[in-house]
């Protein structure tokens, strides 16, 4: 599922726009840093970073950390706040799909 919509964010009270979640084909991670690594569901390619291709390694040869930052990837994550680097939000979802 990919959702848009408003977060709120419970920690400094900003609300902002964002887009998350996975593809039909692809899973989606985030790091601490916020960085979005897509990951192709059959095989664990890692298709795109950030929005930049990749020269096609997997999750398992990046031992599930960011090649960004190094930090833990995690899937099924909100967005971070730009302002604060919260994660934790009041969601008002606008679309799914
Ligand atoms: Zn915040
Ligand atoms: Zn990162």
């Amino acid at each position: 599922m990919t959702y848009s919509g408003n977060l709120i964010c419970r920690d400094c009270g900003l609300t902002f726009t964002a887009r998350w979640g996975s593809l039909p084909e692809a899973d989606e991670y985030r790091c601490e840093g916020d960085h979005v690594v897509l990951v192709e569901v059959a095989g664990g390619r890692v298709l795109t970073v950030d929005g930049s291709p990749t020269g096609g390694f997997t999750l398992a040869e990046l031992r599930g950390l960011c090649p960004l930052c190094e930090s833990e990837l995690r899937a099924g994550q909100l967005p971070a706040c730009p302002i604060c680097g919260g994660r934790d939000h009041q969601v008002l979802l606008a679309n799914w799909d």
